[in-house]
């Protein structure tokens, strides 16, 4: 684990946040599947990281109950279950970017992700490949807004201006995919948020 790792658990550590370190998705995987009860509820906070971890099936193979918005296309009940994630026992996400301070920076459409991140699941795991980690909280907010948000975007089939751009001009446009801009600082509730930082470079 090189010094800025370190640097940044001992930062989260002060924000009552609890950082860990893993070499591989794998790794944290595993933990995950460790640590969370069977019999329990999942939500899962879409993200190219979870996704590429491959998380989902292993949890509801033992019978964990699993929200996650990508197992439908219907949109009512896509809308649903992002509810029912809200207030699941556990919470799985990635984040957009994480300063060495400690602040934990996120974009979000609709606001589902973001809400389950601040308040609702008891339990809730943030993971976060090395891409993901600048130095300042104005690097993490810039990294939202110039790099994730237009990937996002693209991803998603939307098209902002920062699409062509590649970098944000505030645009007022209907296909607009950053409707809220969370930044979290700390925790009340000592326990509730992990950050597994893994050494890899994934999702944006
Ligand atoms: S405000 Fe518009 S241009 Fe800026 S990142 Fe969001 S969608 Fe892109």
């Amino acid at each position: 684990m090189d010094c800025r790792i370190e640097k940044l658990i001992s930062n989260l550590s002060l924000r009552s946040i609890d950082g860990f370190y893993f070499e591989s998705l794998t790794e944290v995987r595993n933990r995950l599947l460790e640590i969370i009860p069977e019999k329990c509820t999942v939500g899962i906070g879409h993200s190219k990281t979870i996704e590429k971890m491959g998380i989902v099936h292993s949890l509801i193979g033992r019978g964990s109950i699993v929200y996650d918005k990508t197992m439908l296309n219907n949109k009512d009940e896509i809308m649903q279950i992002k509810k029912k994630a809200l207030t699941a026992d556990w919470y799985i996400t990635g984040t957009n970017a994480i300063s060495l301070e400690g602040h934990i920076v996120n974009v979000d459409h609709s606001g589902n992700r973001v809400a389950a991140m601040v308040f609702g699941p008891d339990n809730v795991v943030i993971v976060a490949g090395i891409n993901k980690i600048v130095d300042t909280v104005e690097d993490a907010i810039q990294r939202v807004k110039n790099i994730a948000s237009p990937m996002n975007a693209r991803r998603a089939g939307y098209n902002p201006p920062c699409v062509e751009l590649n970098k944000c001009i505030d645009c007022k446009s209907k296909e607009r995919v950053c409707n809220s801009l969370v930044i979290i600082e700390g925790q009340d509730n000592i326990g509730r948020m992990k950050v597994f930082i893994v050494n890899e470079s994934i999702g944006f």
